[in-house]
């Protein structure tokens, strides 16, 4: 009994030192979100094309689906300072940035990254294809005026400096990968070709590009599951986790093929593709933030996911889990809090806990919301206004990119047997 009691003591100093570790170092979380207005803003449309220096035979453009340069100076000596602006403002520190850069004389450049009113965020990524990018070499990466915080915004640098190799054919510097929207509808449109899944669309963005719908139905199961993703343009880690969890999702394991005789399967890639090809660092080109406006629906973008998802519950659908994948400083989950959502949200406590138990290598820290109303952000409405158990899935900006696979895969097998328990 003593022996038991002492154990006892041993294992709650253990769990209570490891819980401090958790707090010391790992990332917590953004606080209650703010009530915010979303009626429509004014927002800077970025102008596009070439920067041309002649006499240094060199050119920049940020003219592709997804480029941001707002401004491009030449300093002498292969030097040139590139300007970073956002949309509009107040916005997240989301500094986003897109362009390419050639000459015919090949050489070796260097670039001063400079931002309106924010930090040096995300780490270079270099591509000759546009599609298959790489991290920029460390030792043509510099650091200018660094941080003084330890986590977040401010532990980036204030500017940094690339040294690029420059040839004739362009080379992509980006922020992330790049998904625009003609290469998502090309993902989809290749998962389409299976006989039960099919796409379309189910509204307009605001600059009328498709608001395209993945349906994945066998039959008509009436249970459904619902994703979305990039609501915020720069979150591409999210959006990969999200694309492999939904290639898990409609392969051809067995596993896959009871889910999907059991249920129905809907997908919005793309919530936000106005601000993912302008280049946007957070908003729509209404210039407001989509995941505040599920309470208002002021932006048609959030308005065509709600009146589909009215649409399908007046057809008989219930829809059985939620998820929405976005990025941030580091992984982290947002669950609604068990206190609030009861025995219906156990089936997200218990896929966060069998993801963990797969996957030991990398700690993902939760934090579960008590405030749920008014709505505003997608879970919160996804729960109040159609009782489904929902998650807020958010993956590291810098999280490697084969983890971030593995865990939308990991991810996938552990719901389907969970809803096929
Ligand atoms: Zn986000």
């Amino acid at each position: 009994m003593r022996k038991l009691v002492f154990i006892t003591i041993l294992i709650t100093i253990f769990t209570a030192c490891k819980n401090q570790k958790t707090i010391a170092t790992g990332y917590q979380g953004q606080g209650k979100s703010a009530v915010v207005s979303t009626l429509s803003k004014p927002v800077q449309k970025q102008w596009k094309g070439i920067w041309s220096f002649e006499d240094d035979n060199l050119f920049f453009s940020n003219d592709f689906e997804s480029g941001r340069l707002n401004g491009v100076t030449a300093d002498g000596d292969n030097h040139y300072t590139a300007l970073i602006t956002a949309e509009n403002t107040p916005v997240n520190v989301s500094p986003w940035y897109a362009f390419k850069v050639w000459s015919n004389t090949p050489k070796m450049i260097t670039i001063k990254m400079t931002y309106q009113d924010s930090r040096s965020r995300y780490y270079p990524k270099i591509s000759t294809d546009g599609e298959n990018f790489t991290p920029l070499d460390s030792v043509n990466f510099t650091v200018l005026n660094k941080g003084t915080g330890t986590f977040g915004i401010n532990a980036a640098p204030e500017f940094v400096e690339l040294k690029i190799n420059v040839g004739e054919k362009p080379t992509y510097i980006t922020a992330q990968e790049l998904y625009g929207s003609t290469r998502v509808k090309k993902w989809i449109d290749s998962l389409s070709t299976k006989n039960y899944i099919s796409n379309y669309e189910i509204g307009e963005s605001r600059e009328k590009r498709a608001m395209n719908l993945m349906e994945v139905s066998n039959g008509t199961y009436k249970k459904a599951v619902l994703v979305i993703s990039r609501q915020h343009p720069p979150e591409v880690t999210g959006f990969l986790a999200m694309k492999s969890f939904i290639e898990t999702l409609t392969g051809d394991s067995p596993k896959a093929e009871k889910f999907r005789d059991n249920y129905d399967l809907f997908v919005v890639p793309l919530m936000n593709p106005d601000g993912v090809d302008n280049g946007n660092w957070r908003h729509n080109m209404g210039g407001i933030d989509l995941n505040r406006d599920w309470q208002d629906f002021n932006q048609p973008e959030t308005r065509s996911v709600r009146d589909f998802l009215v649409k399908k519950e007046n057809e008989g659908y219930e829809f059985v889990f939620g998820a929405d994948f976005h990025s941030t400083w580091d992984d982290i989950y947002y669950p609604i809090d068990s206190t609030i959502i009861g025995k219906k949200g156990d089936i997200v406590f218990n896929w966060i806990e069998n993801i963990t138990k797969r996957l030991p290598q990398k700690h993902t820290n939760i934090k579960p919301s008590t405030e749920i109303t008014p709505t505003m952000v997608s879970r919160n409405y996804f729960y109040v206004n159609h009782g489904m158990p929902a998650i807020v899935f958010e993956l590291g900006d810098n999280t490697p990119r084969d983890f971030l696979k593995l865990k939308g895969k990991v991810a996938a097998e552990e719901l389907m047997d969970l809803l096929l328990e």
